[in-house]
């Protein structure tokens, strides 16, 4: 089965958990590392002919063109992931809609193609932020990748559907939605696909838990990844708590290695053609 393989490109000091530490306003100074690791993980991809879909980080899409056109020329799908990385639920509506559009537009004109597939920063649409799928469906996105049904302290929604599907939005419009995957045991939903969880804990669990969405459940997972997670030479945020010291380090220097046994075990593509697959989204007419 075809799995969906899902890269969110922006650069290690634009990770949530280090919003305390390292302002916006000092983004301009760091040292960008986003082209060389995204150019690492393109290079492993062409390796095995295979597709992934990047969702960029319009801040990053602004001062990298190059690396933006090389990925779409490489046949990979590119899609929308925001603008500034803030959560959607610490955004107004307007301001969630102005910076949606600046990041897509942008996309869109350096591309010469429509970006119509989204996901949040850090997951951060939840119950608060439902209002971000309406607007979303407004702006032309045919597709959202940002529900995630588990528990925890910056995201999630326990509960919510954990495959493919439409989901309503609260002004009664119908989104195509992703959720990023999980894995049942007994009744409860496991972060299983990508990210902390894949570098954090043994390779064994991960594949467990995706095998077993494949096998017993017969469906497809979304596997996400940032470029950051296999540059284990990325300066360090010293003064940034424990826990989030603990989720961003542990392993960098292993997820290449581990991503490979990954890419062995398992099939992937495009979200665009998973959900094509699956007869939930229609091809892309000829412009
Ligand atoms: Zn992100």
């Amino acid at each position: 089965m075809q799995n969906a393989l899902t890269i969110d490109v922006e650069d290690w000091f634009q990770v949530a958990a280090f919003f305390p530490h390292v302002p916006r306003s000092s983004w301009e100074g760091r040292e960008s590392r986003v082209v060389a690791n995204t150019g690492r993980l393109l290079d492993l991809l062409a390796e095995r002919q295979m597709r992934a879909t990047f969702f960029v980080l319009g801040w990053v899409a602004e001062r990298e063109p190059a690396l933006i056109r090389r990925i779409a020329q490489a046949g990979h799908e590119v899609a929308c992931h925001g603008y500034s990385h803030e959560f959607v639920y610490r955004q107004t509506p307007e301001v969630f809609r102005e910076e949606t559009v600046r990041a897509k537009s942008h996309l869109e004109d350096l591309l010469g193609i429509a970006i119509d597939g989204y996901r949040a920063s850090t997951y951060s649409i939840t119950r608060q932020s439902l209002w971000a799928l309406d607007i979303l469906l407004e702006l032309g996105f045919r597709y959202d990748s940002s529900l995630f049904p588990v528990r925890h302290p910056q995201y999630g929604i326990p509960g919510a559907p954990r495959f493919p599907g439409f989901f309503p939005t609260p002004k009664g419009g119908s989104i195509l939605e992703f959720p990023l995957s999980t894995a049942r045991l007994g009744t409860m939903s496991l972060p299983v696909a990508g990210g902390g969880y894949f570098r954090l804990l043994p390779y064994a669990y991960t594949r467990a838990g995706l095998r077993s969405i494949n096998r017993r459940e017969n469906e497809p997972f979304i596997f996400y990844l940032h470029p950051w997670e296999i540059d284990p030479g990325q300066p360090r945020v010293a003064d940034a708590s424990f826990s989030a010291r603990l989720r961003h380090y542990t392993n960098l220097d292993r997820c290449e290695a581990r991503l490979k046994k990954l890419f062995a075990d398992f099939s992937f593509t495009t979200v665009r053609e998973v959900l094509m697959t699956k007869g939930l989204l229609a091809p892309r007419q000829a412009a």
